[in-house]
């Protein structure tokens, strides 16, 4: 760890890494910006959270000019959350040089990004469907480029964008600095690096455990049909400051967000079927505190930087381990510490076990929680809760009525009924959730595929919609001409969450998932 000024930042860079309250530079920010700082190219590899953003925003920050009017920066994200994410970022960062930057990405109003085009911002953060479309549109040029950075490259492999990189680079001058940031290596990745880096230095931090250690990692056994009392128990026990619920398909999290809200939670669910204002609101809720439960699907959540997740509660364990450590990594950010819960049915405890042994990280079994281990964790949290308004002594206006009552009841008595009435009593209403199949354990033999087909005509159906959120609808895309295509565009990009969260036996997303497990298993 080093202190930021050791890299010989310029004034107005370091005074705004201060504001941002960074201290020292991370491990991954300690090895990229010197390289980043010379010109040359750049394969950094760091686990989620470990402040990548930073580590190339800052070099790119500190080699523009201010005068430049054109646009000299380009990084790509996976996807519009990431690229508001990042677009903060380097705001913040280049608060006090001036460096003006902009996000694109699908689904807000073109007109809208077009008029902040015309204030010549000199970095473009983008998403590749967007950015494939102004460029159709020729409101960005890229003629000028010198950077690009590829942020969160393996999510953008995943969600199937190597065709829109590859058009998108082809147009960036060769003479260019090419960084390219990645929590994972696969070997897709890798060739995309050997196609368009140059002599890259490679800059990797691989923790030995690739888990946080602040996580304390949980697992409770229970039926399918327990599931959803286990939920409300546990959060009454934890009573979570923000909590992120992970449930496997978008009905599971529509669902559970709904029986949540009818037993009293402030809850709300985010998948990909939402449009991007109903997103962009669960966001804010959830970020100012005004929903304290998110649900949600892998691919909503991934990436997203929320500050103050205390628990992240895995309703339907993932399929496979890396999405396991994305969705756990929601917690404990910024060296605070976190709580993951996972839920495992019986049926499930051998992939459990594989997941434990893929991330070199035990899982403590805990006990369900009791009703009485629930109760009084509410009674917990409404004592605090009233012990927080006595220190605040902020009540003058309730102390008459106080004591009048005081002198006619008993006063343990009258606090209790007090409690009673803050705690709330939980809604007495049934809910009844679709169930999901159980995740089978890996087999590490090639007829998975086989078995993985016998299963998915399991007793509680689902079908088999294999390859339909797959870039089908890309390729009609990509043969229909640009006139038609945006909206084709985003809503491929729904229909890839529905993919993801929708259908966990697809055919494809097994294939993916087997073939990354294999590379940690072997
Ligand atoms: P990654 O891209 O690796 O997932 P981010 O760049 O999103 O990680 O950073 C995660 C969080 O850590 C962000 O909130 C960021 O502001 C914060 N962060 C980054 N660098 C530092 C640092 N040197 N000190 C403290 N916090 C940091
Ligand atoms: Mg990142």
């Amino acid at each position: 760890m080093k202190t930021f000024t050791e890299f010989g930042l310029e004034p107005k860079v370091l005074q705004a890494i201060t504001e941002l309250g960074f201290e020292e530079s991370t491990p991954i920010q300690d090895k990229s910006i010197p390289i980043a700082l010379t010109g040359s190219d750049l394969i950094g590899q760091a686990q989620t959270g470990t402040g990548k953003t930073a580590a190339f925003g800052i070099p790119l920050i500190s080699k523009i000019p201010l005068s430049e009017d054109r646009i000299v920066a380009l990084i790509m994200t996976p996807t519009r959350e990431l690229a508001i994410q990042v677009a903060e970022e380097i705001g913040k960062l280049s608060r006090y040089k001036g460096t003006r930057s902009l996000p694109i990405y699908g689904g807000q109003d073109i007109g809208r990004q077009i008029r902040a085009l015309k204030k010549r911002p000199q970095i473009i953060i983008g998403t590749p469907g967007r950015l494939l479309d102004h460029i159709n549109r020729k409101t960005i040029r890229l003629d000028d480029v010198q950077t690009v950075v590829l942020d969160e490259a393996d999510e953008m492999l995943d969600m199937g964008f190597m065709e829109d990189i590859t058009s998108i680079l082809s147009l960036v001058p060769e003479e260019r600095q090419t960084m390219l940031f990645s929590a994972t290596m696969p070997p897709n990745i890798q060739r995309l690096a050997q196609r368009f880096l140059k002599e890259p230095q490679h800059v990797s931090v691989i923790p030995k455990n690739i888990t946080a250690p602040l996580i304390e990692q949980a697992y409770i056994e229970v039926h399918e049909r327990q599931k959803f009392e286990a939920l409300s128990r546990l959060l009454d026990m934890e009573s979570p400051d923000l909590a992120i619920v992970f449930g496997r398909t978008k009905r599971r999290v529509d669902e559970l967000s709904e029986a949540l809200q009818k037993r009293g939670y402030s809850a709300d669910g985010l998948h990909g079927d939402l449009s991007q204002n109903q997103r962009d609101n669960v966001m804010r809720k959830f970020r100012d505190g005004s929903i304290d439960v998110l649900v949600a699907t892998d691919v909503a959540a991934r990436g997203l930087d929320v500050s103050g997740v205390s628990h992240v509660i895995n309703f339907d364990l993932p399929q496979d381990p890396e999405s396991y450590v994305h969705r756990i990594g929601r917690t404990g950010r910024a060296g605070k510490e976190g709580a993951a819960w996972s839920f495992v049915t019986p049926r499930e405890t051998d992939h459990l076990h594989f997941i434990e042994k893929v991330t070199r990280q035990r899982i403590a079994k805990k006990p369900l929680p009791s009703m009485a281990e629930a109760i009084e964790g509410k009674q917990r949290m409404t004592a605090e809760r009233l012990l927080e308004i006595v220190q605040s002594e902020d009540f003058n206006e309730y102390k008459a009525s106080s004591i009048q009552l005081l002198e006619r009841y008993d006063s343990v008595h009258l606090l209790a009924a007090a409690m009673k009435l803050l705690t709330g009593e939980k809604k007495d209403v049934s809910i009844e959730l679709t169930p999901e199949d159980p995740i089978r354990a890996k087999k590490r033999r090639p007829d998975i595929r086989s078995s993985g087909r016998r299963f998915s005509g399991g007793p509680f159906g689902g079908g088999n919609r294999s390859g339909s959120g797959k870039p089908r609808g890309r390729d009609s895309y990509r043969g229909g001409g640009s006139g038609s295509s945006r909206g084709g565009r985003d809503s491929y990009r729904g229909g890839r969450d529905s993919y993801r969260g929708g259908d966990n036996r697809s055919s494809d997303n097994r294939g993916d998932s087997r073939r990354r497990n294999d590379d940690y298993v072997n």
